[in-house]
């Protein structure tokens, strides 16, 4: 394959030692496909049903909270129209949430990620939206051992966001204690009060369960099916942080290591952070609450959950893992 071009005027990437190496090197390979090739993918259904979630998620919780924000930003197209608020996508990957900031008319979104490939696809594809609908700035952060102040200026943060988003990404910081109080110093320090921190994360009870219903004498302490798997280093772990496990996922993660998120663990301390819970649900009940409702049924359509019959796109390997996540929303007092 040709050689990647490489920006003689671009500093080298940095290095990221040990798991956080991993994490990195996994996500800055892993190709941006375009949406005709996603469409492909073996595991559609479930990359669709978790988008989904996510648009639940952002409908119910961030749009009251972007509806209420000061920022208000008026366009002067044709049809007035004016666009509120302010978001901070931590961990935002290639962009796959941007059109979600957009069709939340959001005035400015902040997106940061410790990948650098995924943050330039990310700004590309903002760069290619018709007409971007808001303003957003891109930067490059670990955002687990570095301040926020470290990617955007006084005048970028002056303005406190309405909603921090952190979407199938804030467990990586569970590696230890410090990462995750770094973590929820980031969300909180530029976050409104009655601002909303919402997020995915995986569902550290359910995969716990799975781990304890293995045979008693195993070693190898895997389980899963064909489309997930989960390798657990051990079966006990003394501390709440840095219980490590590799993730695989069929056509999206290959054995990236992450850390079990203590549920009441993770709230006591987001409370520390002025964060309070309001919603916590399994994917499973998101679906299974969300899927009559008026808006969020017809939309499973759209994103092609189900078929217009009810049929699920997703057969049931794709089901199962996709109860290994859970969806919270915080607000922050
Ligand atoms: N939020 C995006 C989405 O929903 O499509 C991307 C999710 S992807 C599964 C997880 C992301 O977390 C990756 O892009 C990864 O680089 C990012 N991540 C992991 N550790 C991070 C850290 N320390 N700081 C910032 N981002 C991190």
């Amino acid at each position: 394959s040709p050689e990647p071009d490489v920006d003689p005027e671009q500093p080298p990437a940095k290095k990221h030692a040990g798991d956080v190496g991993v994490v990195v090197q996994h996500y800055n390979a892993r190709p941006d496909v375009g949406v005709a090739q996603r469409e492909t993918s073996p595991i559609i259904g479930l990359k669709s049903f978790n988008n989904w979630v996510k648009s639940v998620l952002i409908s119910r919780f961030a749009h009251p909270a972007l509806a209420a924000s000061k920022v208000t930003v008026s366009r002067g197209t044709g049809r007035a129209a004016s666009s509120r608020g302010k978001v901070l996508d931590m961990g935002c990957g290639k962009g796959g949430d941007l059109t979600k900031w957009a069709k939340a008319r959001v005035a400015e979104v902040l997106a940061v990620d410790i990948a650098s490939v995924s943050v330039d696809q990310a700004r590309a594809r903002w760069q290619q939206m018709r007409a971007p609908t808001f303003d957003a700035s891109f930067a490059a952060l670990d955002c687990y051992t570095e301040p926020l102040s470290k990617a955007f200026s006084p005048a970028k943060l002056g303005t406190p966001f309405d909603v921090v988003s952190m979407q199938f990404c804030m467990h990586y910081a569970f590696e230890s204690i410090q990462k995750a109080r770094c973590m929820l110093e980031n969300v909180s320090r530029w976050l409104r009060p009655g601002g909303t921190f919402l997020g995915t994360i995986p569902n550290a009870e359910q995969l716990l369960q799975n781990l304890d219903s293995l045979p008693p004498d195993a070693t190898d302490l895997t389980f899963g099916n064909d489309v997930y798997k989960i390798r657990f280093e051990k079966r006990r772990h003394k501390s709440m942080f840095g219980h490590k496990y590799w993730f695989y996922l069929q056509d999206a993660v290959d054995d990236v290591p992450e850390y079990i998120v203590v549920w009441d663990n993770f709230v006591q301390m987001a409370a520390e952070y002025g964060l309070h819970l309001k919603f916590r649900e399994e994917f499973h009940d998101v679906f299974s609450e969300h899927r009559e409702h008026p808006e969020f049924g017809p939309l499973m359509v759209r994103m092609k959950v189900v078929d217009a019959n009810g049929e699920s796109a997703m057969d049931e390997d794709q089901w199962e893992a996709a109860n290994i996540y859970i969806a919270f929303a915080f607000e922050k007092r």
